[in-house]
């Protein structure tokens, strides 16, 4: 067993982490109230986080799963909420492997330098955590497909160019569902975006597609295989996910430790009072924890090995963990870290948000509990 990241990871991770804490934290609370500007996004493209998994063949790096995971991490101690970033292109460098020639010629090269940004829409109105129940449909019609529904919920709804869509194709169920890339300026589409209680700049919101006409070759992969596609996607980032809530938790108690040392009460540093100094210690534990079965989803992923277990474990873990954390350092500011101009609130919110996105708790421990009984004993059979 070797729990170390590479040399060449280890850099990366400097990198990434110099580039939070020097352009990222300052600005944090910033896109609360404005969008996230693409020459921003491009500064991200030209670090190399939005084209780990791009073959090199089309702008990317070809990099590991574990090198989207380290982005993940350090990008979120500057803000949550760039990990979306990292997070999608990630998903959609997988996703458009299996596109034609010339969809990968015209997008991953774009995506991976920040020009243009995807999103993935499988939730709709009626069904999350049922999503092989989906209803929009798309239809052939000549060289055409023609898509119908709303998707709801979709991360960059607001700003995205390009979706990779899932639509039922044919008869019911997961069989019945294919990915259909569907460019956003197409006519038909229209979006609204949600108020939400965190994660901003992700511009969440519902697509809506009305007679939205494509050729049939932006169908991904073979039909029928979206459902399969979409649950592909899930098992490693879900890790990825953990590990943005595992780096926005770590950076708030960096933080604490900080803070403690220098704020005093009766008579000593915080840090000396060991019903502070332990609250650091069991975070800090947890949250090793949670880190240590991401990189192993995450590991195990780059080497094709059976990962949707330990990806649930993460997803699940990786929230839950990091909201509490966040919640403790909160309290240990005392009066000053309830006030919007400290860091915990936002960072409270935003790693929420992912509690619910790509799988609720409930769907975590039924899919580790699937994987360990049987599927002859799952309660949605
Ligand atoms: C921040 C964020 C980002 C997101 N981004 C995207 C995106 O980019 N693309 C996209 O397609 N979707 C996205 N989603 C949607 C997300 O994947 C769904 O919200 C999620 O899968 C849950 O579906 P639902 O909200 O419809 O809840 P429901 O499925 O209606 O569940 C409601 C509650 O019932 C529980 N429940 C449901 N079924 C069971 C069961 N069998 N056993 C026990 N409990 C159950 C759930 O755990 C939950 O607590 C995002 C959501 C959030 C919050």
């Amino acid at each position: 067993m070797d729990f170390t990241l590479s040399d060449e990871d280890e850099l990366f991770a400097r990198t990434l982490r110099d580039y939070a804490s020097s352009r990222l934290l300052p600005d944090m609370a910033r896109w609360r109230r404005e969008p996230y500007p693409r020459e921003f996004l491009r500064e991200l493209g030209e670090l190399g986080v939005l084209g780990l998994k791009v073959p090199e063949e089309y702008g990317g790096s070809g990099a590991t799963y574990v090198a989207a995971g380290v982005a993940a991490e350090e990008l979120s101690r500057g803000d949550f909420n760039i990990s979306y970033f990292v997070q999608l292109s990630t998903i959609a460098a997988g996703l458009l492997g299996n596109a034609s020639e010339s969809m990968k010629r015209e997008w991953l090269p774009a995506m991976a330098s920040g020009d243009r940004l995807l999103s993935f829409a499988l939730t709709e109105p009626g069904v999350g955590s049922d999503a092989a129940n989906l209803v929009t449909t798309a239809r052939r019609d000549g060289e055409s497909w023609v898509l119908n529904g709303e998707k709801a919920s979709i991360t960059f709804a607001g700003n995205a160019d390009g979706c990779v869509v899932f639509a039922r194709t044919g008869g019911p169920g997961a069989r019945g569902v294919s990915m259909i890339f569907v460019s956003l300026d197409a006519p038909g589409v229209a979006r609204q975006r949600y108020d939400t209680v965190g994660g901003h700049l992700s511009q969440r919101g519902s697509l809506f597609f009305d007679d939205v006409r494509v050729p049939l070759e932006n169908q991904i992969g073979e039909e029928g295989t979206g459902f399969v596609g979409a649950m592909q996607s899930f098992d490693f980032n879900r890790a990825l996910i953990a590990l943005a809530c595992v780096g926005a938790a770590r950076q708030s108690l960096d933080e604490t430790v900080e803070y403690a040392k220098q704020r005093h009460a009766f008579g000593k540093p915080l840090a000396r009072h060991e019903a502070v100094s332990f609250q650091v210690a069991e975070h800090l534990a947890l949250l090793h924890a949670a880190r240590l079965v991401a990189y192993e989803t995450l590991a195990r992923a780059d080497a094709g090995q059976a990962h949707t277990t330990e990806a649930a474990m993460a997803k699940w873990l990786g929230p839950k963990l990091a909201a509490d954390a966040i919640h403790a350092c909160m309290l240990l500011h005392g009066w000053s870290g309830y006030g919007n101009d400290q860091p915990f609130a936002q960072r409270m919110l935003d790693v929420m948000g992912l509690e619910v996105g790509d799988g609720t708790p409930e769907i975590m421990k039924a899919i580790i509990a699937r994987e360990t009984f049987g599927r002859e004993f799952t309660a949605y059979k």
